[in-house]
């Protein structure tokens, strides 16, 4: 089978440099060659394919917006955003751990480490040698993490962090957590929790119907022991996790779209060859109501991540943008799934096809780095002036 040829109908493309195309094209031939063939067998045991994290490093899939002496990849967020895209047109659970260990672990600790913080972890973060989580989701306190009630105490030169996070992506295999908690003083703080410190553990959550191939799980802190050397100095208060949420979100935005993509992909390949009633499907009319808004929604979504990718290599994206990119290309490619499927029909329902995985994994996908609904209230609020969260 060729390589996968992305829908292009605006021949955004031109708008594309070559750098953006090679980090393209190698990140399509590595989802093509190592993720492709495994993808569904993973997903129906559940099993995380671990296997593929040095593969991901090599690819420079971890913090690729992070300058190159920092130990990140030096490159622009058009094409943070492609790899994103190729990487979710594989499977979302493969780029949520990329977000997660790039634009969670690595940013946040590039943004608001020390140097020695810096030095210690994200070189060995970028090729994949040690996996990080990102734990803000707690409990009782989901949309508003303004609420978290996990908090530390302090004890001469260390902390002792009590609490409990859940829904934890890449928690059970992660060497280092960044937990998002209270300081004496109430003000959140981020702090690196290290595998096999003495009363955190990181119990794997069972029975997802999505996202089956990332692991997930909680982070338990009994009491746990940490140098303060851990703190990430430059982070006070809830904006400094907040800011982190929108790097990923962005990364979501092409992401989505690259699961919708192979969605339309698939069920236009299919109803060209299905045939029904002595012709191929694609040629009823409500056949091609589908694709014709498959196509269009795909178009329109691509047009705002490209311009989206622009203001943010300008500095000027706003986090209600990405909010509204998050939220249209995940709404968007969750209609898509649902219609690609049904035009697999019985077919649509099988693993031997991608749709029903990707149309289960966005399910996630819209709910986490902030619900659909919290992402219209981030518009609505910023387009009236008034908060309706609370
Ligand atoms: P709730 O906040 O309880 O919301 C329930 C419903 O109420 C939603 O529909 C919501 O939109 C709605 N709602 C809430 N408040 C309002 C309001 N003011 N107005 C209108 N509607 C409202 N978290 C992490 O910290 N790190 C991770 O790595 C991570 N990975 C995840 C992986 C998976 C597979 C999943 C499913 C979740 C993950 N999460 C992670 C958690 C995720 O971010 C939360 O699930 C999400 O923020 C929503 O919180 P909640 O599930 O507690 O829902």
């Amino acid at each position: 089978q060729d390589l996968f040829q992305s829908p292009d109908y605006f021949l955004i493309d031109e708008l594309l440099t070559a750098e953006h195309k090679m980090v393209r094209e190698a990140v399509r031939q590595w989802v093509k060659s190592e993720i492709s063939p495994i993808i569904d067998d993973h997903c129906q045991r559940a099993v995380f394919p671990s296997h593929i994290l040095k593969g991901l490093g090599a690819l420079g899939c971890f913090g690729p917006t992070i300058p190159a002496e920092a130990g990140g990849g030096g490159l622009d967020y058009l094409a943070y955003g492609l790899m994103m895209q190729e990487l979710e047109r594989g499977d979302s659970g493969i780029r949520s751990t990329a977000s997660v260990q790039g634009s969670l672990v690595m940013h946040p600790i590039y943004t608001f480490g020390s140097d020695e913080q810096k030095r210690r972890f994200l070189p060995r973060m970028a090729t994949g040698e040690i996996m990080g989580c990102f734990g803000l989701t707690e409990p009782d306190f989901g949309s508003n993490p303004a609420g978290l009630l996990t908090y530390f105490e302090e004890d001469g030169d260390d902390i002792l962090l009590n609490g409990a996070k859940m829904w934890i992506s890449n928690a059970p295999f992660a060497d280092i957590a960044l937990v998002w908690a209270k300081d004496p003083e109430g003000k959140i703080r981020g702090v690196i929790v290290e595998r096999g410190m003495e009363g955190f553990s990181t119990p794997e959550t069972k029975g997802k119907w999505s996202l089956r191939a990332s692991a997930t799980g909680e982070l338990v802190l009994d009491n746990v022991r940490i140098p303060k050397t851990n703190i990430l100095p430059g982070a006070r208060g809830l904006k400094a996790p907040l800011s982190c949420l929108s790097s990923a979100r962005y990364g979501i935005a092409w992401g989505a779209i690259g699961a919708a993509m192979d969605c339309y992909d698939t069920a236009l390949r299919y109803a060209k060859e299905r045939v029904q009633f002595d012709r191929p499907i694609a040629g009823f009319q409500l056949i091609q109501k589908k694709l014709a808004e498959m196509i269009t929604e795909i178009t329109k979504a691509q047009l705002m991540n490209w311009r989206l990718g622009v203001l943010r290599n300008e500095g000027k994206a706003t986090a209600e943008q990405i909010s509204m990119a998050k939220r249209n290309a995940c709404e968007t490619a969750l209609h898509i799934a649902r219609e690609a499927r049904q035009i697999l029909g019985a077919m649509g329902i099988s693993g031997e096809y991608p749709i029903m995985r990707h149309m289960m994994n966005l399910e996630s996908v819209i709910t986490y780095e902030g619900t659909h609904e919290v992402h219209l209230l981030i518009t609505g609020m910023d387009i009236t002036g008034l908060n309706a969260f609370s």
